[in-house]
This record gives structure tokens, sequence and C-alpha cells, in this order.
């Protein structure tokens, strides 16, 4: 990790931003690798589909689908595994259950009401990565919102192990919140399936769940096909900003803790304390060699910096123009700089609110906008899940309010059938109108069912 010290600089975000630049990844290979699969899979669905998987998880698998018995009761997990992931979904399900709004009626103007309700978005294609690190978290972190947002239909795709098994604690997260329908594909080629839908995999409505950069090109690609996907995703990523009242072994644990997702992870510390720092530099060599995936970590640490600047303000501002996935404030009184945050994904803070709560039993969702993408995403929710629909309903009243006003516009628009749709409604009630005055002066040459008509017909007028 390198070390800046910027106090003798004039403050510029703008340069200093260039020092914190994430690391390019080059896609352009990887496209063409995408656009070759996901025609494939098009083409000849569960047949091309046993193909990559050989080819890439080199597993030959007779059926892609997991017999619903064998997720009920995976084997091989322990108690306390299973106790701490009852917990993990209790938290997800109190905060995300929370998110859900009542619809309010709201009456724009007199006799015009409008409102919006939500709907579920009908099948959810949920990837969760496996390999070395089986996101089981994941499985939560998604499953549960998804069921909460009621959505129909769940369908879950994880790439099977050498042995063509799906990690048991998988199947398990997936056993807590009722997802039956498991697909033992992962990659590009399971986006593909989610995409076009083969002879055993649903096409979804909607696809979500991290990956590594082939399942990222993968989602980008099954955009141009019309499917929606839950965000752009990127590296994952922790900026932390430390004041003296920071602890530098929790900070070096929390970069480490982000450091070891990936190669191309990134971390980045800013405080205005340079013993704070150099302490946290230190920490992390030690804590550093103890970790298994330490060769990963280090390749990250290469891309992160720690940067002292003149005060937290400056640390919030760059925080702010980087926008990070993760935020970690470290800080003294944290309460003073929550207003300033502008862009980030997700803040922790204080030095007992670490980023791993976050990731898995905290209640939060994990999955959140990385490279930049928290400038313009918020992280996933029910809503992600969710449609909304607006209703609206005008009275005869509501219109003649706010009819000679479209017709307005209409007509500026130059659009005359959308005018002409107001106009002849306005024309029927001026005429009903009329033929009551006219009425009201003959009531005695008039029959009575026909005066039932008039005042069931002009019902909405009194309003
Ligand atoms: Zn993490």
């Amino acid at each position: 990790m390198q070390y800046t010290n910027n106090t003798a600089n004039k403050f510029d975000s703008t340069e200093l931003e260039k020092l914190i630049q994430r690391p390019f990844i080059d896609s352009e290979d990887l496209n063409q690798l995408v656009k070759k699969i996901f025609s494939d899979i098009k083409k000849n669905g569960d047949e091309s589909l046993k193909y990559y998987t050989y080819l890439f998880d080199k597993v030959k698998i007779d059926e892609v689908k997991i017999d619903k018995n064998r997720i009920k009761n995976p084997s091989g997990l322990s108690d306390e595994l299973k106790e701490a992931m009852n917990l993990a979904k209790n938290n997800i399900e109190i905060f995300h259950k929370a998110q859900i709004q009542k619809s309010v009626k709201i009456e724009t103007s007199k006799g015009v009401n409008c409102w919006r309700e939500d709907r579920p978005i009908e099948k959810i294609g949920i990837y969760v990565p496996g390999g070395t690190a089986p996101l089981l978290s994941t499985v939560l972190m998604l499953g549960v919102p998804a069921k909460i947002a009621g959505c129909k239909e769940i369908i879950l795709c994880t790439p099977p192990d050498k042995n063509g098994n799906i990690n048991p604690a998988i199947l398990f997260a997936a056993e807590l919140i009722g997802i039956e329908t498991i697909f033992k594909v992962g990659g590009i080629q399971a986006i593909a399936a989610l995409t076009f839908g083969t002879e055993s995999i649903p096409k979804a409505d909607k696809i979500f769940g991290p990956g590594n950069q082939y399942v990222t090109a993968a989602k980008q690609e099954a955009l141009k096909y019309g499917m929606a996907i839950d965000m752009p995703a990127g590296p994952s990523e922790v900026l932390i900003i430390a004041d003296e009242s920071g602890i530098p072994e929790f900070i070096a644990a929390d970069l480490l803790s982000q450091a070891e997702h990936g190669t191309d992870s990134q971390v980045i510390l800013l405080s205005d304390n340079e013993e704070m720092i150099k302490k946290s530099l230190e920490e992390i060599q030690k804590q550093l060699n103890l970790l298994p995936r330490k060769t990963i970590a280090r390749k990250a640490l290469e891309n992160s910096r720690a940067i002292l600047l003149n005060n937290i303000e400056e640390c919030i501002e760059l925080s702010n123009n980087y926008a990070p996935e993760h935020l970690i404030l470290a800080l003294k009184k944290p309460e003073k700089y929550l207003r300033q945050i502008s862009n980030a994904g997700s803040v922790f803070i204080g030095n007992y609110s670490c980023e791993s709560a976050g990731d898995y039993a905290s209640g939060t969702n994990h999955t959140l906008p990385t490279n930049g993408f928290a400038k313009n995403y918020s992280g996933v929710s029910v809503e992600s899940f969710m449609k909304k629909i607006t209703f609206q309903e005008i009275s005869k009243a509501g219109l003649e309010r706010i009819g000679p006003a479209i017709e307005m516009m209409a007509e500026a628009e130059q659009l005359m059938a959308h005018k002409n749709a107001v106009s002849i409604r306005l024309n029927q009630l001026k005429s009903l109108k009329s033929l009551e005055e006219n009425s009201s002066n003959k009531t005695l040459k008039t029959d009575q069912s026909m005066l039932d008509r008039l005042s069931e017909s002009l019902g909405g007028l009194k309003s």
C-alpha cells in the first residue's frame, strides 16, 4: 500500500483522484468470448450449457437442475453455521421488511386521484458464485428481499465443484428462505441461460448477483437482449476515513477484509493523522502474513493507497469524488460529517461498525454499487425486486378542471388526437349539462324513467 503525504500541497481533489484511480480492466477479448457463448446457448440450450460446464468447470453434468430433496438435506453443515445463517437471515428480513411503503392516494386536483402500487417482478434470476469463495451470504442478501417483494419464481444458478456438487451451505441458505429451483451452472453460460431460457432453465425477468469479470461482462451482454440487471458491477472496495481516534489494528483488518476479495480490489485510507496512517500500514503487514488469501490481498494492496490530508473535511470531499462502495468512518465525532456524505454505497460508523457486519449479518444489503457507480446507483433493496405501477381515476368534475390545460398543451405539441381525447369528453359533459337544464324546465312533461337515466349519468357532476 503506497503512502502519500499531501499536507504540504494545495488540496485539489481532481489531482488526488488520479492517485486512487481504480485499476482498469480491459474486457475486449472477454466480450468476444461472451458473445460466442451467448449465441451458442441461445441456439443449443442445455446441450451448450453442459458443454461449457465441462469446458470451464471440468465436470460432466447430466442434469442441470438440483433435486428438491437434495436442497432439503444438505450434509456436512455444523449447527453453529446454521444458527449463524439464521441470525443473519432474521436481521436481513427485519431491515428489508421495513422498506415496504404503504401506497398513498393523492388528490392532485379536486376529482383527480393518483396513486402508486408495488408489483413484484415475476421471475428473478440469482447468480451465486461458487469456487474458492462460495458466497452463501449472497443467497440471503438476494433471496430474502425477493421473497419479501413477493416474486413468484426465484431461479438460482451456482457453479458445481469438480465432483458436480453444490456447496451445502448454499443449499441450506436456499432452503432457509424457500428457494426450490436451483441449477448447477455458473459463469457466462449461466447468465446466458437466464437471458434466453433453455430446456431446463426458465428465462428470467431480471438477473441479480455478483461475480467475477466473466459474469460481469455476461450481465452487460444480457442487457442487449432486453434483460434487466441489478447494477453494473466492479471489484469490491472500501475507503476508510480515520482521525486520531481510529484503532490501527481495526483499520488494518478492515482494509484487508476488502483486499482479500480479489486481486483487482482496491482499499483506501484517508486521515488527518500521520501517526495513525503509519501504525495502520505496519499493522497491515503483520496481519497480512496470517491470511490464507494473502497472495490475493497483497496484489490488491498494490493498487491501494493511504493519503494524509489536512483535515477530515478534505477526506470527506475526496471520498465523495471517489464514491466508494463501502465507507468506514473511524472518527471521534462521525455524526458531524454524515450530512456531508454524498456518494457511497454503504456507510459504517465508528470503530465497532466493521464492514464485514454489513457483508453478513447486520441486516443491510451487501449488494452495493462499486467502481464509482455509488454516484448514480443504490444498493439492492426490496424495491429492486419490484415495479411501481401508477394508477389514476378522474371524475367528470376532475376532467373539467384539468381538461382545458391538457387541450392547450396537446395543441402546443401538435398532437391533436391527444387534444381530441379530452375535447370529446368535455363536449359530452357540456351537452349533458344543457340537457339537464332543459329537462328541469320541462319536468312535468318528462317521464320518470328518462329522469332516472339522466340523474345516473350526471351523478359525477355534483361532486
Ligand atoms: Zn466484503
